[in-house]
Parts: C-alpha cells; structure tokens; sequence
C-alpha cells in the first residue's frame, strides 16, 4: 500500500470543501475504502465531509444536520456512510452498533474521531486537519495511490 504522506493548507471552509470533493470524486471511482478523519473540535472534518459527500451528489446541509446521529447512511452508488464518533466514551463499543459491518460493506465510509475506532482499517486513507489560524487549516493525508491523484488532478484542472 503507498503510504506517502502529502499536506495542503487551506484557507477557508470553502477551499477545505473544495478539497473534500475532489477526494471524493477521485475515491468514488475506486475500490471501497474508509476514510479516517483526524483533527480537535473546529478542525474542519464535518466542513470536509460536507464537499466528499457533494461528489456523491448529496446535499452539505444533510451532512451533519442531527448531531445525536452516528452512522449517516446513504443509497448512494458506490453507498456512503458518514460515521461521527464524537458522542462515544473514550472507550466506545463499536461492535454494539456495528460498525464495524458499515466500515468492511463495500462502500466508502468517512469516520470523524477515527481515533476512537481503535485500529485503523487496512487500507485506509487518513486525513489529519490541524487548526493555524481563524480560516486557516493544515491539511495532511496519507494512504493515496500518488501517481493516481497527480494524474487526477491534471484532469479535474483541465475541465
Ligand atoms: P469539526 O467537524 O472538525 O469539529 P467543523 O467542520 O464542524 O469542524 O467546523 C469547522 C469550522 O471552522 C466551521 O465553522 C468552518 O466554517 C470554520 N473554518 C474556517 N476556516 C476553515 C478552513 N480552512 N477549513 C475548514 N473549516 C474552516
Ligand atoms: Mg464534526
């Protein structure tokens, strides 16, 4: 699996929404795969969440609009669970609410707080968001294809 590592600043929600949909849209195209998002309350993952999920043509104001839920799940094609931790205990059973079922289904799943899943699932790709200032966010991942995503870039910049 590539693991290399690749960071991005942002500077707004807008430009971090940006950035979610085009990681949608590139993921949407592959295999399933979960993506676990890191990063403090304020971070930016529900504001990243809201552009992966627009890919899927699902609107940014369903993502995150009930804040009691904890797997968002939708009939998308490939699926697309929207799965926030935030509410469980340190120690979470994630087996209680199956989660594990959702993160394993063949879909794409995006998990907030995925520190709290424990382990990260084999093959995952991690998106770690760090606060620098009011409107600015350090964006690193890992655990994308590097070739591919250059090349999809080039793509996306073209149109
Ligand atoms: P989290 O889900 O990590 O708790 P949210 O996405 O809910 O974070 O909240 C991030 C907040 O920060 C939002 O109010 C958003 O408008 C604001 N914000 C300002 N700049 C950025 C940025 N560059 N990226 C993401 N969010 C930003
Ligand atoms: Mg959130």
């Amino acid at each position: 699996m590539d693991n290399d590592r690749r960071v991005t600043v942002t500077n707004s929600a807008e430009e971090t929404e940006e950035f979610g949909f085009k990681l949608g849209t590139f993921l949407k195209k592959g295999k399933a795969v979960t993506v676990c998002l890191y990063g403090e309350l304020g971070a930016g993952k529900t504001t990243f969440v809201k552009g992966f999920a627009a890919a899927f043509g699902i609107p940014g104001r369903e993502i995150g609009s009930a804040s009691f839920v904890i797997v968002a799940e939708y009939e998308t094609v490939p699926p697309f669970y929207h799965i926030d931790l935030y509410r469980l205990g340190d120690e979470p059973c994630l087996e209680d609410i199956g989660l594990w079922e959702y993160i394993g289904s063949g879909g794409i799943a995006v998990v907030e707080w995925a520190e709290k899943l424990g382990e990260m699932p084999e093959g995952a790709v991690s998106v770690n968001f760090e606060y620098l200032g009011e409107d600015r966010r350090q964006v690193l991942f890992t655990g994308i294809d590097g070739t591919d995503w250059d090349r999809f870039l080039q793509e996306t910049r073209k149109k």
